[in-house]
């Protein structure tokens, strides 16, 4: 069962008309580019959105470009350089880098595929300490990373 809320992004049978909508104008915004692409929302609601791509810059809302993220043991952002390999690349770890940047505990992130499986098994130990991010796609609905860092 979804709630009220999250019926603005999601039902049993996929993401919303209005969600799909956000990733189409995320789509167009970042012109030729052919990989994933997201829209982040700090708190609830489906407004002011914040379209990121993957890729070594999410987009000018912000991003693993900007810094400001832990990175090397014990967080799932590697040290290393950019690479597809790197959660640093992904839409989802830009939106963590989002969440860190607006010291954001809560936010919500349509995305337009299935989470890798490097995002599964690494997203929550990129998220700001005690902050929670719930991922909606038409492949998996909803799914609530969160942190594994407390403060
Ligand atoms: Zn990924």
């Amino acid at each position: 069962m979804f709630t009220s809320e999250e019926l603005l992004y999601v039902t049993d049978h996929g993401l919303t008309v209005r969600a799909h909508a956000m990733l189409a104008a995320a789509r167009a915004y970042f012109v030729g580019h052919q990989e994933a692409v997201g829209a982040l929302f700090i708190e609830h609601g489906m407004q002011y959105p914040m379209f990121l791509k993957s890729g070594y810059e999410g987009g000018p809302w912000g991003g693993t470009q900007r810094g400001s993220v832990p990175r090397g043991r014990g967080w799932g952002f590697t040290s290393g350089g950019p690479s597809q390999g790197n959660i640093a690349t992904h839409v989802e770890g830009h939106a963590s880098a989002v969440m860190w940047q607006r010291t954001a505990g809560y936010a919500v992130l349509i995305v337009d595929r299935p989470m890798c499986s490097v995002c599964h098994r690494s997203l929550h130990a990129t998220l700001p300490p005690n902050s929670t991010l719930v991922v909606y796609s038409d492949e998996e609905g909803r799914t609530i990373v969160r942190a594994s860092h407390a403060r």
